[in-house]
């Protein structure tokens, strides 16, 4: 267990900067808490770690003009703080171009969606589901996902389910157990909700990109966000919080710290923080994921079918036709898990090959000479740590969602993790802002 010793915390210099609120990273759930509490004329600072704001979500700009995210992107079904704040910030929405069922390919060769692996796989995506509404078994807490799998006697459909859990959660599939798996699943409303397009969690998007959002949210709170600002130290006392950061001292009545567990067990606390959240920290990782776009004048692929689907090949991936309506063309991949940081090892030649490679077959070979190419490794980023999310270690509990959100003192927890509805995404990271910023604004109204 880390133990964050008070002879960790810096001197900090004599008079720290006064503020009524810090809020503690500049990504969705922060920048809506920032934005909940400017709105109402309360002082707040936003201390970010990295140059730029989003944390988890990140914009580029193509060579074709079109905006594309790295990042989270999907507005899910039922996301409706996400499609609100949208709409207040004046993006514009779009369906997916999505095929009933994507397609499941191995090198050169379609699997049928009929055929006997399709069918192994929807019968055990049936038992999971039933075993959810069930009640998980407790020796399933300690039992990985890819030991449960090893039984699957199918080759094709063991492979099939380990990219299906791994591009829908970036877990390690050895360090994430079935019960964990299974209580993700129950508190997501089920598999069909967690990998569905339309009608799941990958149903909309957002023509100028979700990154624009944390852009305009930054722009709004102009002046308010100090960059390259990492905290290090928090010490409370009865009157407010003292925070030692990289751009120096604070001093505030009230702290919302939106960093997932894992990164945030980097700050130390004086006095410590109570067993609970030591142990959430300590019990979590962040997920592995690498997020490519590779953008053409059009989306070709169409004349001849649609492109989203499974490869099973290595690295497996989930492909998705995110091209904005009369737009560019956009093709999105995901890769997760051991298999996108053994990406790492490649150049961004050989990546971008590897990842193409194996779609020429498919969607005409045309795919290989994209106009331009957008990718990020997020277990890279020293800042965000990983993404989707932080995950429960195996054997661990802390980390199932929501994570705990009680207040240590005068410092309250926000970030997707904590999140009532929908953790893990960016509806969870807004509302876990707007619900911190509520807990300090009826707070400072006592
Ligand atoms: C590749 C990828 C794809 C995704 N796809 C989707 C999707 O399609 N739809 C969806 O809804 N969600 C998606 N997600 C998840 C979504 O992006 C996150 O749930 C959401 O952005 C989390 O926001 P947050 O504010 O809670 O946390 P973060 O964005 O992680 O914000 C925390 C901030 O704290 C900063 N920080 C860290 N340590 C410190 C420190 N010591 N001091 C100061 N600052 C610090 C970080 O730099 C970061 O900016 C995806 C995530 C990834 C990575």
């Amino acid at each position: 267990m880390t133990q964050h010793q008070p002879a960790d915390l810096p001197a900090g210099r004599e008079h720290p900067q006064a503020v009524t609120v810090a809020v503690i990273g500049a990504g969705m759930s922060g920048l809506v808490a920032a934005r909940e509490l400017h709105k109402r004329g309360i002082d707040v600072v936003v201390l970010e770690s990295a140059a730029r704001p989003g944390g988890r979500v990140l914009a580029e700009t193509t060579v074709l003009g079109s905006r594309v995210d790295l990042g989270g992107q999907w507005i899910g079904h039922g996301h409706h703080r996400f499609a609100t704040l949208a709409a207040e910030l004046g993006a514009g929405a779009f369906d997916m171009h999505t095929p009933k069922q994507p397609s499941i390919v191995e090198g050169d060769a379609a699997i049928r969606n009929q055929g006997r692996d399709a069918l192994t796989v929807n019968a055990i995506l049936l038992v999971w589901e039933i075993v959810t509404r069930l009640g998980t078994p407790r020796s399933w807490k300690q039992r990985s996902v890819r030991s449960w799998l090893r039984r699957v006697p199918n080759r094709r459909a063991r492979r099939l389910l380990e990219i299906l859990v791994s591009v829908s959660t970036t877990a390690d599939l050895d360090r994430y157990s079935m019960h964990a798996f299974l209580a993700m699943v129950r508190y997501q409303g089920g598999l069909t909700a967690m990998l569905s397009t339309a009608g799941g969690a990958q149903e909309g998007l957002l023509t100028e990109a979700t990154g624009t959002l944390a852009e305009r949210l930054a722009a709004e709170l102009d002046g308010k966000i100090v960059f390259d600002s990492a905290v290090t130290a928090l010490h409370r006392d009865e009157t407010g919080v003292t925070i030692h950061s990289a751009s120096g001292t604070y001093r505030a009545d009230k702290v919302i710290v939106t960093v997932p567990a894992p990164m945030a067990a980097g700050i130390a606390h004086h006095p410590l923080l109570p067993t609970h959240r030591i142990r959430l920290q300590d019990n979590t990782y962040m997920g592995s994921v690498y997020k490519a776009i590779a953008v053409f004048d059009r989306p070709f692929w169409r004349e001849r079918g649609d492109a989203e689907m499974i490869v099973l090949t290595e690295p497996g991936m989930a492909v998705f036709d995110t091209s904005p309506p009369e737009g560019p063309g956009h093709l999105c991949v995901l890769i997760a898990g051991p298999e996108a940081r053994d990406l790492d090892e490649l150049s961004p030649d050989a990546r971008r090959s590897t990842i193409l490679g194996p779609l020429a077959a498919h969607l005409g070979s045309d795919i290989l000479e994209p106009r331009g190419w957008h990718e990020k490794a997020w277990h890279r980023d020293r800042h965000v740590g990983g993404g989707y999310s932080a995950l429960p270690d195996i054997g661990h509990e802390e980390g199932y969602f929501p994570t705990s959100a009680e207040p240590t003192g005068h410092i309250h927890w926000a970030g997707t993790e904590t999140a009532r509805e929908h953790a893990g995404y960016i509806e969870g990271a807004i509302e876990s802002g707007e619900r911190a910023a509520h807990e300090i604004i009826t707070a400072l109204a006592d």
